[in-house]
């Protein structure tokens, strides 16, 4: 039975008393990055294989370990996305977006599938907010998408440290793969299996292995750095001006080498010291190649994703605050069933003006009634009985002190002394009130 209450692993359920939270996330990452003009794209959660092995690329953990794929009853290969910018540049190239007004700017969120080994801030569902900026080679560009990141962090509370390093382009990765491949060779035995084959045929890889041998090893290698032809190290120089400039702090981190095969020059990371191991936020680069590598023009591009879930963390570590979660506004309470009807009729005037209103869909008793509404916080409460509908006048109760003020059931809501008039009035009363004392 255990399999049916109890989601798979490394899935996460996100529910109703922690919602909000993810909602006020998602709306003010959308929105920062829109005053840079990025707008939202949607796309599907699974795409052929062949995407992801062409541009995450078939040496990577992910393509290699990670992927969730599956032959579906057409015989086609498809796997779950495990990234958003294969996807998002497929669609760009499937729809010509690329064709002109460029940069096009893109924004994603979306939920994202890596079998990896679940623990705290690594699962095998997460989410990811990313951008892509397609067309612009110039490292003002890149600038523009790193101190955007830091705007969206000052605006969530979180503090996180900039890493940056430059990966270089393919010809002057062609003599560090070569250095690499050297500095490996003379400890072959004793790396993972994985990383044999990647030896022969990528051994960047190497640097971004998991395995604690294998990344021993790494400690020592040469540096991309230190292998840059002159093109990338003129553009890493213009990005680190430009980000001065703007008064972005960052360290190098000449280690920083991406698990992605897709990335080009400038390399980023965010890093959160305040949720453990899984602490890098925030991560992308450049990946001028890629568009062409999957069919589409030749144009540059640059974007960065950030798991969601650290992100969390993260803002919950920083004691970030989130907005309070709309309280409920009114519980309708009734007693039989004619003032169970009109308890109903005047809910859904107080829901029509956007208030959130309850009233019992249970079959409670008065007393449990008024118990639930506490429980939900409501503001105000009122009790139809009898009586109330026999003089058509009930009484509207603050719960925070018990004053009353009374209303006519049957007056309609744009008339003085209705619910919603007097709803209306006893709040702006409360918001006098909290001014007059401040
Ligand atoms: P890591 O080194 O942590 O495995 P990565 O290099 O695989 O990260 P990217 O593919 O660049 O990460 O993904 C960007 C961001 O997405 C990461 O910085 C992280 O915040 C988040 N992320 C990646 N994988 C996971 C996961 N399995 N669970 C939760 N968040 C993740
Ligand atoms: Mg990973």
């Amino acid at each position: 039975m255990a399999i049916l209450t109890k989601g798979p692993r490394g899935t996460q359920d996100v529910l109703p008393g922690e919602s909000y939270k993810w909602q006020y996330l998602e709306k003010k990452m959308m929105e920062t990055v829109k005053l840079y003009g990025f707008r939202e794209i949607r796309i599907p959660t699974f795409e052929h294989t062949e995407l992801f092995n062409r541009s995450v690329g078939d040496t990577t953990d992910v393509v290699q370990k990670e992927m969730y794929t599956f032959e579906d009853k057409g015989g086609r290969s498809i796997t779950l996305r495990p990234e958003g910018t294969a996807g998002t540049l497929r669609s760009a190239i499937e729809h010509g977006l690329l064709g002109d007004a460029l940069p096009v700017k893109a924004a994603y969120l979306l939920s994202a599938f890596r079998y990896e080994k679940p623990q705290a801030g690594r699962q095998r569902e997460f989410h990811q907010f990313g951008v892509e900026m397609l067309g612009s080679a110039a490292a003002s560009a890149d600038a523009e998408v790193i101190f955007m990141v830091c705007h969206l962090f000052q605006e969530l509370g979180i503090k996180a440290r900039l890493e940056l390093n430059s990966i270089g382009c393919p010809a002057c990765r062609a003599k560090y793969q070569e250095a690499l491949r050297n500095y490996f060779s003379a400890r072959r035995e004793d790396l993972c299996d994985t990383c044999k084959d990647r030896l022969e045929r990528n051994p960047m890889r190497l640097l971004d292995c998991k395995s604690p041998v294998c990344q021993e090893i790494g400690q020592g290698a040469p540096m991309m750095l230190d292998f840059l032809c002159e093109e990338c190290t003129a553009h890493f120089e213009q990005v680190k001006a430009r980000l001065n400039a703007m008064e972005v702090s960052y360290t190098i981190n000449p280690r920083i080498v991406r698990g992605l095969d897709y990335y080009t020059k400038t390399v980023f990371e965010f890093v959160s010291d305040q949720i453990g191991a899984q602490s890098t936020i925030c991560a992308g680069g450049r990946y001028d190649g890629l568009i062409e590598q999957l069919g589409g023009p030749a144009l540059p591009g640059i974007g960065f994703a950030m798991g969601l879930e650290r992100i969390l963390m993260t803002m919950e570590a920083c004691g970030a605050a989130f907005p309070e979660e709309r309280k409920c506004m009114a519980y309708i309470g009734s007693m039989g069933e004619a003032a169970g009807a009109k308890a109903a009729q005047l809910t859904q005037q107080l829901r029509k003006e956007g208030f959130w209103a309850e009233c019992d869909t249970m079959g409670r008793s008065v007393k449990a009634q008024m118990k639930f509404a506490n429980k939900l916080g409501a503001r105000f409460s009122v009790i139809l009985g009898d009586s109330e509908l026999e003089q058509g006048v009930a009484k509207l109760k603050r719960m925070a002190d018990g004053s009353v003020t009374e209303f006519r059931l049957e007056a309609s809501p744009q008339e003085p002394g209705s619910l919603v008039k007097v709803v209306y009035d006893s709040c702006l009363e409360e918001v006098a009130g909290a001014l007059k004392t401040e």
